[in-house]
C-alpha cells in the first residue's frame, strides 16, 4: 500500500502545535506496520540542517501560476525511516522563505500554490497511489484539484484528516482562478460569497477523519462544527473518530535530553517524585510548592480567559503557576505580557511567552498539574505528554480531553475534568486537586501512576488507520 501524506508540520523539523508531532509518529508506526510512506511537506527556510539529513535533489518541474510558470525542486531525504519530500519553491514572493510556519497574510495563495506545486510533482512521479491523505486546510485544495481537473493521476482514494475544525481557508474565486481551480469545478467549495478549501475537502474525500471519537461527534453540531456541521452531517457515513497517539521517542522521561533527572513509571515513586522535584532546578520559584502550569498556544480555543482565573486561583492556595505559550493574536498576547509585568515580582508566578521546545519538555516534567481549560479541544498532546511524565491533568471535558481524562466515571482515573467552561469551574476543580495531593499523596499518586502506565503509543491508532486505509482503497476496486 502506498500511502502519502501532504502536509504543513512533520516534527522536529517544522512544528507549530499537534499536528507536527501527529504526522512523525503516524507515518513512523505506519512505516512499521508494512505500510510504504511518503510525506511531502513544504521546504521552509528555517529548517535546521541539521534535521534533514542527506538532502537529495529529487525532481525540477514547473507549477502554473495564472500565466506565469514558476519553477520548484523536490528534494528528498529519510528520517527515522519516514520517506521525506521538501518541497523548495522559488517564487517570486518568497511564499516559504519565512520565519515560521503560519500567520501571514497571503496564506491562502501560499498554501494554494504548495498543493498546486503537490499535484505537479505527483503528475510528474506518475506512480500509482492508493491513499492520498490531507491534512487540514493547507492541503484541501488538492481534492478538487485531482477529482475535477487532473483524474489523470492515479489516487484509490483521498483521505481528510480535520486537526482543527476552526481553520478552514476562506478564499475568493479570485484565489483559486490562480491555481487553475475555475468557476464549474469548485461549486462544492462555496459558502455564500466566499470559498471555503475545507468544505470542497470534505466533499470529496473518501474518508474523513477528526482525532478523536469525541470530536468527531462534536464538529456535526453547530456548537463545534464552525459553520460546516451541515456538510458534515450530509457526508457522516465518511466521519471517523481516531484518537491520536504521543510519539513515545519525542517524549520519554527515562531518556530525554532536556531533562537533569530522568525516571520511568518502573520506579517506585519516591523516585519519581524526587527527580521530578530535581527538573525544577534552575527554574525562578520555590521546589517545594505546588506546581500547576500550562503548555499553550494562547487562543481562544484554549480558554486564555480561564487560564487566568486559574493562575489566581493556584496564588490564593500558594501554589506556583507556570505558564509557557505564545499568541499569535497581538492582543491576547498583550494582555500576557501585561500580567507578565503585573507579577513580575511574584515568586509564585513564572510566564514565559515564547515558543521554547527545551523549556517545555523540563515544566511536563516539573510540574504536579498540568491545566487545560479548552473551550474545544480536538484531541490535544499536551494532556497526554503531561500524564506519561507523571503531570496529573486538570482538563474541561471536551473533544479528546474527554476521550482521554478520567476523573469520577467508570473507568480508573487519571486526573480531574470539569464542564462549565466557567472560572468558577475552574476554581472548583483546582481546589478538588490542591486539597486531594495535600491531604492524601497516596491518591495522587495513584493518579501519577495511573497515566504514567496507560499506553499512549501509535500502535492502536495506526491500525485504525491502517483498516480505514484499507476499506477505502478496496471499496475503489468494487
Ligand atoms: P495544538 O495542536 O492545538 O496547539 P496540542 O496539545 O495538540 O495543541 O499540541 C501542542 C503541542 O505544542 C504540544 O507538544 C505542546 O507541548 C507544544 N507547545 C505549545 N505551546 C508551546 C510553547 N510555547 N513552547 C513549546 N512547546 C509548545
Amino acid at each position: 500500500m502506498r500511502v502519502v501524506q501532504i502536509t504543513t508540520e512533520f516534527a522536529p523539523l517544522a512544528k507549530a502545535g499537534g499536528l507536527g508531532e501527529v504526522l512523525v509518529g503516524l507515518s513512523r508506526e505506519l512505516t512499521c506496520q508494512g505500510v510504504e510512506v511518503e510525506v511531502i511537506l513544504p521546504k521552509y527556510d528555517f529548517i535546521s540542517p541539521r534535521f534533514l539529513g542527506h538532502l537529495q535533489r529529487e525532481l525540477d518541474f514547473t507549477t502554473p501560476e495564472w500565466e506565469h510558470s514558476i519553477s520548484n525542486t523536490m528534494w528528498a531525504t529519510t528520517i527515522e525511516n519516514c520517506n521525506l519530500h521538501l518541497l523548495e519553491m522559488h517564487h517570486p514572493k518568497n511564499y516559504f522563505q519565512r520565519n515560521r510556519i503560519y500567520g501571514f497574510e497571503d496564506d491562502i495563495p501560499r498554501f494554494l500554490y504548495f498543493a498546486r506545486a503537490v499535484l505537479e510533482y505527483l503528475k510528474a512521479r506518475a506512480e500509482p497511489i492508493d491513499i492520498l491523505h490531507l491534512h487540514d486546510w493547507h492541503a484541501a485544495a488538492l481534492a478538487p484539484l485531482l477529482r475535477e481537473i487532473h483524474q489523470e493521476i492515479s489516487a484509490k482514494a483521498i483521505v481528510l484528516s480535520i486537526h482543527n475544525m476552526e481553520y478552514q481557508g476562506l478564499c475568493s474565486v479570485h484565489d483559486l482562478a490562480a491555481i487553475g481551480l475555475k468557476k464549474e469545478s469548485i461549486a462544492q467549495l462555496q459558502t455564500g460569497s466566499h470559498y471555503n478549501l475545507l468544505k470542497g475537502a470534505i466533499h470529496y474525500a473518501d474518508a474523513i477523519i477528526a482525532v478523536s471519537p469525541t470530536y468527531a461527534a462534536e464538529i456535526l453540531t453547530p456548537e463545534y462544527g464552525f459553520g460546516l456541521d451541515e456538510d458534515l452531517r450530509k457526508q457522516k457515513g465518511k466521519l471517523t473518530g481516531i484518537l491520536n497517539g504521543l510519539d513515545l521517542r519525542l517524549w520519554n522521561p527515562a531518556n530525554d535530553l532536556a531533562l537533569t533527572a530522568h525516571y520511568s513509571a518502573e520506579e517506585p515513586m519516591t523516585r519519581i517524585i524526587a527527580a521530578k522535584k530535581k527538573n525544577r532546578q534552575g527554574l525562578p520559584l520555590p521546589s517545594d510548592a505546588i506546581w500547576v502550569g500550562a503548555i499553550t498556544r494562547l487562543v481562544s480555543q484554549k480558554g486564555p480567559k480561564l487560564l487566568e482565573a486559574a493562575l489566581k486561583e493556584v496564588i490564593r492556595k500558594n501554589g506556583v503557576f507556570v505558564l509557557l505559550g505564545t499568541s499569535p493574536v497581538p492582543e491576547i498576547q498583550a494582555h500576557f505580557e501585561a500580567l507578565k509585568k503585573y507579577y513580575a515580582n511574584s515568586s509564585n508566578v513564572f510566564l514565559h511567552l515564547d515558543y521554547d521546545e527545551e523549556l517545555a519538555h523540563r515544566l511536563y516534567a516539573a510540574l504536579d498539574f498540568l491545566i487545560a481549560p479548552s473551550l474545544f479541544e480536538p484531541c490535544g498532546l499536551s494532556q497526554l505528554i503531561a500524564m506519561r511524565y507523571g503531570t496529573v491533568p486538570i482538563v474541561r471535558s471536551t473533544g479528546g480531553l474527554k476521550d482521554t481524562v478520567f476523573d469520577n466515571d467508570n473507568r480508573k482515573p487519571n486526573g480531574y475534568t470539569f464542564l462549565d467552561a466557567s472560572p468558577e469551574a475552574v476554581e472548583k476543580t483546582l481546589a478538588r486537586a490542591l486539597q486531594k495531593y495535600q491531604t492524601s499523596p497516596s491518591s495522587h499518586q495513584a493518579l501519577m501512576k495511573q497515566g504514567m502506565e496507560t499506553d499512549f503509543s501509535w500502535e492502536k491508532p495506526t491500525k485504525a488507520y491502517l483498516a480505514l486505509y484499507q476499506r477505502v482503497s478496496r471499496a475503489f476496486l468494487i
